[in-house]
C-alpha cells in the first residue's frame, strides 16, 4: 500500500517531542530515507570537515549553525538521495527562512508537527540523563537506568546535560520553538500542509497516531 501523496516529509516539534524516535520508527514503516541535520553535523564535527570546523562552535553553545552552512549539508545530502522515492527530515527546517531555502531546493508533501505542551517538555528533558564516558541517554520517568543514575552499558556515571535544567529547557522553549518555529508552523498551516499529532503519551501510542494521521490525509487526498 502506501501513499503517493505523502513521501517527503518534514519533521516539526520543541525539543523533548520525541521527534528523533519517532522518526527513526516511522522512515522504517514507511522504507524512507531519514535525514536528521543534528546527526549530520555531529559527524561533520567528528570528521574534520570544513564545514564540520565551522559549525562546532555553534553546536557547542547551543545556537544554531549559519543558514548557508545547513543549507549546504541539506542540499548535498538531499542531492545523495533519490528525490522521487522520498524523504523524511529530521531537524530541518527550524525556521522561515530554512523552510524557503528548502522550498528551492524540493517540494515537500506533509509537515508533521508532533505537539506537546511546555509544561510536558521541561519535564521530560529535566529528567534526560546521559553517560558521561559513552554518551548513551536515559530518562528518569521513561528510560531510567537499572541502577541509580549509573550507565547500564559501561557503569560510568550519569550526568546531566548543562542546557537540560528547567529553566535552560524553559528558555530554549520560548526562544527556539516559539519564536523561531511558531511562524514556521503557521506558513505550513496556510499551505494545507500542516498535520499535527498529539505527542503525549507513550511511544507506541505517538506512533499509532502518526500512521493513522498520514493514512487518513492520504485517504482524503
Ligand atoms: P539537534 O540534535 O537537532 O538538537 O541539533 C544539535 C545542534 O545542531 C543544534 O543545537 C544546532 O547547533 C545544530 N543544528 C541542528 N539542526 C540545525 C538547523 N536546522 N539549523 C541550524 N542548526 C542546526
Amino acid at each position: 500500500m502506501g501513499c503517493a501523496g505523502a513521501k517527503r516529509i518534514v519533521l516539526l516539534g520543541p525539543p523533548g517531542a520525541g521527534k528523533g524516535t519517532q522518526a527513526e520508527r516511522l522512515a522504517r514503516h514507511l522504507n524512507l530515507p531519514l535525514i536528521v541535520t543534528g546527526d549530520l553535523l555531529r559527524a561533520a564535527v567528528r570528521e574534520g570537515t570544513p564545514l564540520g570546523q565551522k559549525a562546532k562552535a555553534y553546536m557547542d553553545r547551543g545556537e544554531l549553525v549559519p543558514h548557508e552552512l545547513v543549507v549546504a549539508l541539506i542540499r548535498e545530502a538531499l542531492e545523495r538521495i533519490d528525490g522521487e522515492k522520498g524523504f523524511l527530515l529530521d531537524g530541518f527546517p527550524r525556521n522561515l527562512e530554512q523552510a524557503q531555502a528548502l522550498e528551492a531546493i524540493t517540494p515537500i508533501d506533509v509537515a508533521l508537527l508532533i505537539d506537546v505542551p511546555r509544561e510536558e517538555v521541561v519535564r521530560r528533558l529535566s529528567a534526560r540523563r546521559v553517560c558521561e564516558r559513552c554518551g548513551r541517554v536515559y530518562n528518569l520517568l521513561t528510560q531510567p537506568p537499572q541502577r541509580d543514575e549509573i550507565c547500564d552499558a559501561c557503569g560510568a556515571k550519569l550526568v546531566q546535560r548543562s542546557d537540560d535544567t528547567p529553566e535552560v529547557v524553559a528558555k530554549r522553549f520560548d526562544v527556539q520553538y516559539n519564536q523561531d518555529a511558531q511562524p514556521l508552523i503557521e506558513s505550513y498551516r496556510r499551505k494545507g500542509l500542516l498535520l499535527t499529532v498529539d505527542g503525549m503519551g507513550s511511544v507506541e501510542e505517538v506512533f499509532a497516531r502518526i500512521i493513522r494521521a498520514l493514512e487518513e490525509r492520504c485517504a482524503g487526498s
